[in-house]
């Protein structure tokens, strides 16, 4: 079967000296290594201040930290996510309000948005679904217009591109995620790219108890309220090795991503995303709409493809119940969309497979 998720790790003779190394240096805690990663991670990006922590929702919290968000405030937020964009809203005490799609795309649509921003509108969290970046352009006009923090989360999207500048560096607080399955994964970890000096320095206490390191404990004073975020310099380690052949890893990703968008151009039954202009995704997955969904995965299961929707919308959760509200393009999208193959392991014999059987009918 060929998978839609896969995890990858560098190769052992690679890796394992270099854990080996720093498992046995002494000092596995939150080190050097861990400044070398967000060093390494900074210049990927291309984004100054990129900060490191134990997961992609460890950083959207401190995203929502800093955005101001408290209990009683509203986050404008989309369904159409893994549940961790919602769950950690509501972590704050904050209520969620629902954003529809794009139907195009799939992602939050800022027309929507912009109709449910209210005096208690505190932030926007907007992903980047399956890999796709979400409409830039209009997102910082919501900022610029009406003063209200974007997030993005990006955890789908490493690599992508708007204007030919990666994501990361285009709203205050850009969110990534190395988890098990995502296009980088240190095992767990993520990433929280910030615009501001100062409120990266802020991010840096809440990562760590509210305590400066470099500074003894009795010379600190903790003054607000921090958790236990930080990484650590064993999974730096796999960020580090992993950083050194992203970008083949994510060309990976972006050929057979763009594959498709050549190949299954007008076959019956399919319906292909769009893209907003001038930017670049980084097809975490391939997201399509089709006709007879549940005959389709099947037709590709048959054939040793895996498809599958992957996620559920996020406003059918019994904990998100009393935020609920009409989203008539979630309904559409949710009927017809799918995800199939398109990363690393997806070799040019597969995807050759993939299009036949789709172009075959099921
Ligand atoms: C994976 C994911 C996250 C959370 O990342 P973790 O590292 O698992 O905490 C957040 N948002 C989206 C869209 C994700 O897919």
């Amino acid at each position: 079967m060929i998978p839609l998720i896969k995890t990858l790790l560098p190769a052992k003779e690679i890796l394992l000296p270099r854990l080996e190394e720093v498992l046995y240096s002494g000092y596995i805690a939150q080190g050097d290594v861990v400044d070398e990663f967000e060093s390494a991670f900074s210049k990927y990006i291309g984004a100054k201040n990129c900060l490191s922590v134990n997961s992609g929702t460890s950083a959207l919290h401190i995203a929502l930290i800093l955005a101001g968000v408290k209990p009683g405030d509203e986050v404008v937020s989309t369904a159409i996510t893994a549940e961790p964009t919602n769950t950690v809203i509501t972590q704050t005490g904050a209520k969620i309000v629902w954003g529809d799609i794009d139907l195009d795309t799939g992602n939050l649509c800022p027309n929507s948005v912009e109709s449910k921003i209210t005096d208690k509108t505190k932030a926007i969290i907007a992903v980047d679904y399956a890999g796709t970046p979400i409409n830039i352009k209009r997102f910082q006009e919501i900022e610029k217009k009406y003063n209200i923090v974007v997030i993005q989360d990006s955890a789908h999207a490493l690599g992508a591109s708007f204007q030919n500048e990666k994501l990361g560096n285009h709203f205050k607080y850009t969110t990534f995620s190395f988890q098990a399955i995502k296009h980088m994964t240190t095992v767990d970890g993520g990433m929280i790219c910030i615009k501001d000096d100062n409120e990266f320095e802020k991010a840096k206490l809440i990562r760590w108890f509210g305590i400066k390191k470099g500074f003894s404990r009795l010379e600190n004073n903790i003054h607000i309220q921090g958790y236990k975020y930080h990484m650590n310099n064993v999974n730096a380690t796999i960020g580090l090795v992993q950083l050194e052949n992203i970008s083949e890893t994510i060309d990976k990703y972006i050929e057979n991503g763009k594959f498709y968008d050549k190949e299954l151009q007008n076959i019956e039954g399919v319906e292909l995303l769009k893209y907003y202009p001038e930017s670049q995704p980084s097809y975490w997955l391939y997201t399509l709409k089709v006709q007879r969904r549940g005959d389709f995965i099947k037709s590709m299961a048959d054939n040793g493809i895996m498809a599958s929707e992957l996620h559920k919308r996020n406003d059918l959760h019994s904990i998100f119940s009393d935020f609920k509200t009409k989203l008539p393009n979630v309904d559409k999208f949710e009927k017809t969309w799918v995800h199939i193959p398109s990363g690393w392991w997806v070799t040019e014999k597969d995807r050759e497979k993939i299009v036949d059987c789709i172009k075959k009918g099921w």
